[in-house]
């Protein structure tokens, strides 16, 4: 104990120096201790400060939020946040007050190995709290200081505490040094290899899902993301970089520019270099600063040269050392510049607030005021549900014949009749959102993206809609009715297999014991008629489940139908061969170095958490000591995998795939397996085929087009048709066909020895954007395929089935992989 700590009373706000024993910047902060430092902050300056845990990250970490303000602020705190709700329209009990503070919500360490930011978040508190800064002392005369310390506790802690262990007592900036190269996965993910910064919309992270329930609490006016990119670049904020999303409204846009130059007023003082207006672009909407921008917000990210490289010390391009304490004296005053600006424009800012959401509410937006579902799949529908609900966009039913609409499915303007189908109209609060999400082709200005280009609800959940010009009167949206008995039979029972829910149910009840067969072929009982892929658990070798399969069927919404015989009318008997029972398999995948972490991350998030089905995680490193009589399924997502190309590698996994083993090979997997004896070949277009012939004058490109000229054979992530032969198990559950997302060019040769079961067509480009070069490529090949081997056999996913976890339809083919395919 230092002597004179103990005069030091809990009361006593103290700065992060004093508090943590060293200056900040002089090592890297475990996140216990930023949370200790906001609790000490939160006791000695209760008036001023509001510390609220919102949830825990997958590993037991704190996620907590910081409400700071002016004492006579915080004590009607509520009040605040109710009537900010008001100014939305989100909530109408009566109008919102314009005289209220502005609420500017600051998000750090969102990538955990971006790690300067946390730091600074104390910081940034204790300015805020510090009865001697007159400064921001004005600033929360009007403002209410919102303060996320870190999105992504589990991320930043594996890469401080690999960091801490690494470097020895002095940090060393020499970039040979290990403390510059992290290991695998890395610290920007959260536990399942998920990038944060990725998954605003889609909500498939406990992080987000818990935060989100906040942010819609709040709808902030202001909302900072502090990232870091790498050392060599100096310093990014807004304004961002082209492609904007066309719904971003000129005030937007304009804030963004005065945010901008203020802090270009403090980094200019400081001699500091930074950039604006390229390569942070405003399109996709799942990043820290295009959702918060799509909810009425201005919405920006700051990226300090840094990153999980730069370690707390690095030498960088021009000889510079760039140090930690650098990095957090950058986000500090960009996060001070980001408060003063809001203060000075207070009464702007929620003005403008409110017209967004006046503008919205009043005159819908978008050409297609109405978002019309008509699909008959209930559990489906039950999955864009849960979406809408946690991105607050309201819904309703309709029953009117005759509407016109584009049809998503066909690509053309027809006209239907809406019978019970779930209505998403753009008079809402949040109706850009709602427009940016389901519009079919979003407009893109510059296609130099960073991200997918792609991604309308109805495709990614296989949901037959329509979008209409029109407002289309709604009714409120009636849920159906829970059948919560599965009633009792004296034989089986029959369930439909059709969507990802039905998948979990499947997952869940084999995981169980439960003895379970599909019918390959469509039959017919009792007079119903039952299509392929029905699944039939029969009581005879289920003595003693039949509770928990009831259990399971209620608590994933499964079509139930008892029956009394096998005797089937039209189809296959259920103890012919074409009726395929489906034993419980041990399935594993390779992950760590090579694998792409992400790829990996998505099927492992897929089996622990959404199919609740075990998977062994193994080290593609080990794989020569892989006992391969315990593994049934073995899957190899997006990644580099170097016994592929080794002789003696391959062979032993083929010879384990022709004793009965299954294969599933994803994106980067199915590549190199194609460069080997598989059976599978990569397409070659005919430009590839030709001789190369000297350029032309007219081929001559200037070096300023450099840029723009990748582009044309550029494809950021677009939607095609695939064309499915669903009476392959692989399929089973679709209809003939399934929107997949693309993301490389990468296409198959048609199988001659395998099951081609889907295939991109020549007119198979649906949605987003494909450079024409590529555009002629992609046409006619295989995408999806599955090949007996053996006594085994092996799935080929050229495309990723489960992006981010968010492209629902696919979890089902993704499922029927693993379950169905080779039993
Ligand atoms: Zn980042």
């Amino acid at each position: 104990m230092f002597a004179g700590s103990l005069l030091i009373t809990s009361a006593q706000l103290k700065s992060p120096d004093e508090f943590l024993g060293y200056p900040l910047g002089d090592q890297y902060t475990p996140h216990h201790k930023i949370v200790s430092y906001f609790q000490q902050a939160a006791a000695a300056k209760p008036t001023m400060m509001k510390l609220e845990q919102y949830g825990q990250t997958n590993e037991g970490r704190p996620l907590m939020l910081a409400f700071i303000g002016t004492p006579e602020n915080i004590s009607k705190l509520e009040d605040i946040r109710k009537n900010n709700l008001r100014l939305t329209g989100m909530l109408s009990d009566q109008p919102g007050d314009l005289n209220t503070p502005s609420i500017v919500w600051l998000s750090y360490n969102v990538h955990g190995n971006e790690t300067s930011s946390s730091e600074v978040s104390m910081k940034t508190l204790y300015e805020l709290l510090n009865p001697g800064n007159v400064q921001t002392k004005e600033y929360l005369k009007n403002t209410i200081v919102i303060i996320d310390p870190c999105i992504n506790p589990d991320g930043r802690d594996r890469y401080v505490n690999w960091f801490t262990q690494m470097k020895g007592k002095n940090a060393n900036p020499n970039t040979n040094a290990r403390e510059h190269s992290e290991p695998w996965p890395g610290g920007r993910y959260n536990h399942y290899n998920f990038d944060l910064n990725r998954d605003w919309a889609w909500q498939t992270q406990l992080e987000t899902q818990q935060r989100m329930v906040q942010y819609n609490r709040w709808m902030p006016q202001v909302h900072s993301d502090y990232h870091e990119q790498g050392y060599n670049n100096p310093y990014y904020f807004a304004p961002a970089a082209q492609p904007y999303h066309e719904v971003i409204t000129p005030w937007q846009r304009d804030f963004q520019v005065v945010i901008g130059k203020n802090n270009a007023k403090y980094f200019d003082a400081n001699g500091w270099l930074y950039f604006t207006k390229e390569v942070f672009d405003l399109f996709y909407p799942s990043y820290g600063d295009t959702y918060p921008i799509y909810n009425g917000s201005i919405g920006m990210t700051f990226e300090q040269g840094g990153g999980g490289r730069a370690g707390s010390a690095v030498v960088i391009g021009n000889g510079d050392t760039l140090t930690l304490k650098d990095r957090i004296a950058h986000h500090f005053t960009t996060s001070m510049s980001t408060l003063e600006v809001v203060s000075k424009n207070s009464s702007n800012v929620l003005k403008e607030f409110k017209h967004f959401f006046d503008d919205a509410r009043n005159n819908g937006v978008g050409e297609y005021k109405s978002f019309v579902i008509t699909d008959a799949n209930t559990n489906k529908i039950n999955g864009l549900k849960r979406l809408l609900d946690v991105n607050g966009i309201t819904y309703g039913t309709a029953n009117i014949s005759n509407l016109k609409g584009f049809n998503y499915f066909t690509g053309k303007e027809e006209t239907f009749n809406a019978t019970n189908s779930l209505v998403v109209s753009t008079y809402q609060p949040k109706a850009v959102l709602a427009k940016v999400l389901f519009e079919p082709r979003s407009k893109l200005i510059d296609s130099a993206t960073y991200d997918i280009t792609a991604w309308s609800l109805p495709y990614v959940y296989g949901l037959q809609a329509y979008a209409v010009r029109e407002k289309v009167a709604v009714t409120p949206y009636a849920e159906k009715q829970k059948s919560v008995t599965v009633p009792e039979t004296s034989y089986g029972y029959l369930v439909s297999y059709g969507s990802f829910e039905d998948a979990k149910f499947l997952a869940s009840i084999i995981n169980a014991g439960i003895r379970v067969r599909y019918a390959e072929k469509d039959f017919s009982l009792n007079g119903n008629k039952f299509k392929r892929g029905t699944m039939i658990v029969l009581k005879n070798g289920n003595e003693g489940k039949m509770e928990s399969f009831k259990q399971a069927a209620g608590k994933y919404d499964a079509n139930v139908t008892a029956i009394s015989s096998g005797f089937v009318e039209t189809g296959a008997d259920f103890g012919s061969g074409k009726v395929r029972f489906i034993s419980k398999p041990t399935v594993a995948m390779l992950t760590g170095k090579g694998v792409d972490a992400s790829a990996a991350g998505e099927v492992w998030h897929l089996f622990d958490q959404e199919l609740n089905y075990p998977l062994t995680l193994i080290n593609a490193e080990d794989i020569a000591n892989v006992n391969w009589k315990n593994i049934d399924v073995l899957i190899l997502p997006n990644g580099k995998y170097k016994f592929l190309s080794e002789k003696d590698g391959a062979n032993e996994l083929k010879t384990w795939v022709r004793q009965g083993g299954k294969l599933i090979a994803i994106e980067n997997a199915v590549a190199q397996m194609a460069a080997g004896d598989w059976g599978i070949k990569l397409k070659k277009n005919e430009d590839e085929k030709k001789e190369e012939k000297p350029m032309t004058y007219a081929e001559i490109k200037k070096f300023e087009e450099s840029e723009h000229n990748g582009i044309t054979s550029n494809i950021a992530g677009a939607i095609y048709k695939i064309e499915m032969d669903n009476s392959h198990p692989l399929a089973l559950g679709f209809p003939n066909y399934f929107y997949n997302l693309k993301q490389d060019d990468n296409l198959y040769d048609f199988l001659k020895d395998g099951w081609n079961v889907g295939v991109i067509k020549k007119d198979s480009y649906t949605a987003g954007f494909v450079g024409h070069n590529l555009k002629e490529k992609i046409k006619e090949g295989l995408s999806i395929g599955a090949q007996d081997y053996g006594r085994g056999s092996i799935v080929y996913l050229a495309d990723d089935p489960i992006f981010r976890c968010f492209w629902e339809n696919g979890k089902m083919l993704f499922t029927n992989a693993v379950f169905l395919v080779g039993q």
